[in-house]
């Protein structure tokens, strides 16, 4: 089960996503990677396939500026594990980079019209033919960011946990929830997401769950949560009591237990 980290803030974002991912290892994966953006600096990818230690080989000598900025952890169902296939996946305008956790199963569809129209893929997955039907949508009915991503996830069978940069809109994350779990932190003048808790509680304690069909607008110091319908709703914070000592102790319970160890896939 793959995983997710992002950040939005004054802070530098890459060390941030970095031990986040670390945190995230326990779950399995095949390969990592991570995209930068805002301070108006242009939007950078990296991703590798292999460990969190291999991405952070390549980004050693690399720019990584931002204070925005999305990880992710990956565990292929859609196309073979390698650097290309790996997240996050940019459209091929260079409008959205995208993190996903899930399945797209109306995917094969979805690409055959979006090349229909004129697109072309890099990878294999699911999540490249979500984030080109976003800047699709974005492009042509000329929409928010936000809306885009609606209109696309209002298109989408499947299950997902998605965190979306737009490239015109750097001051925000937009994240969203059907089936894959995700967390948004809150923290002064920053926002923490995550697939789980463990990357955010050594932040903030203070924490969003999203519910299926949730849609987050999250900027630095601002949050707005709807559903893909685009209704308003009221966030419920909620206050986490697991402290980061007793987390690791729980992992590594995990780690240990015969089930783990013989399917990965399971947890
Ligand atoms: N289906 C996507 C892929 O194969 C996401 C897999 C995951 O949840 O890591 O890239």
């Amino acid at each position: 089960m793959c995983g997710i980290v992002a950040y939005i803030g004054k802070k530098e974002v890459c060390p941030i996503i970095i031990s986040g991912l670390k945190r995230l290892e326990y779950r399995g994966y095949d390969s990592s990677g991570i995209a930068l953006a805002g301070n108006n600096t242009k939007a950078k990818v990296y991703k590798k396939k292999g460990k969190v230690s291999a991405l952070e080989n390549i980004i050693e000598n690399k720019d990584t500026s931002g204070t925005i900025g999305i990880g992710h952890t990956r565990w292929a169902t859609h196309g073979i594990p390698n650097d290309i296939n790996a997240h996050p996946h940019t459209s091929m305008n260079g409008k959205f980079i995208v993190i996903h956790n899930g399945i797209i199963e109306n995917y094969a569809r979805l690409k055959r019209k979006l090349i229909d129209r004129g697109y072309k893929f890099e990878s294999d997955t699911d999540t490249e033919v979500l984030t080109n039907l976003i800047e699709y949508i974005y492009l042509k009915g000329k929409v928010s960011a936000e809306m885009a991503v609606r209109l696309a996830l209002s298109k989408v069978v499947g299950a997902y946990g998605i965190v979306v940069i737009c490239t015109d809109e750097t001051d925000k994350l937009i994240a969203a929830r059907k089936g894959s779990p995700l967390v948004i932190g809150i923290g002064k003048d920053e926002h923490f997401i995550a697939s789980d808790a463990t990357p955010i509680i050594e932040h903030t304690n203070s924490v969003i769950y999203l519910n299926n069909d949730n849609i987050a607008i999250i900027k630095r110091s601002e949050l707005t949560l709807k559903t893909i319908g685009n209704e308003e709703l009221t966030p419920r914070i909620e206050q986490l009591t697991l402290e980061i000592d007793k987390i690791e102790k729980m992992v590594m319970t995990i780690l240990c237990s015969k089930k783990y160890l013989s399917n990965p896939a399971l947890f």
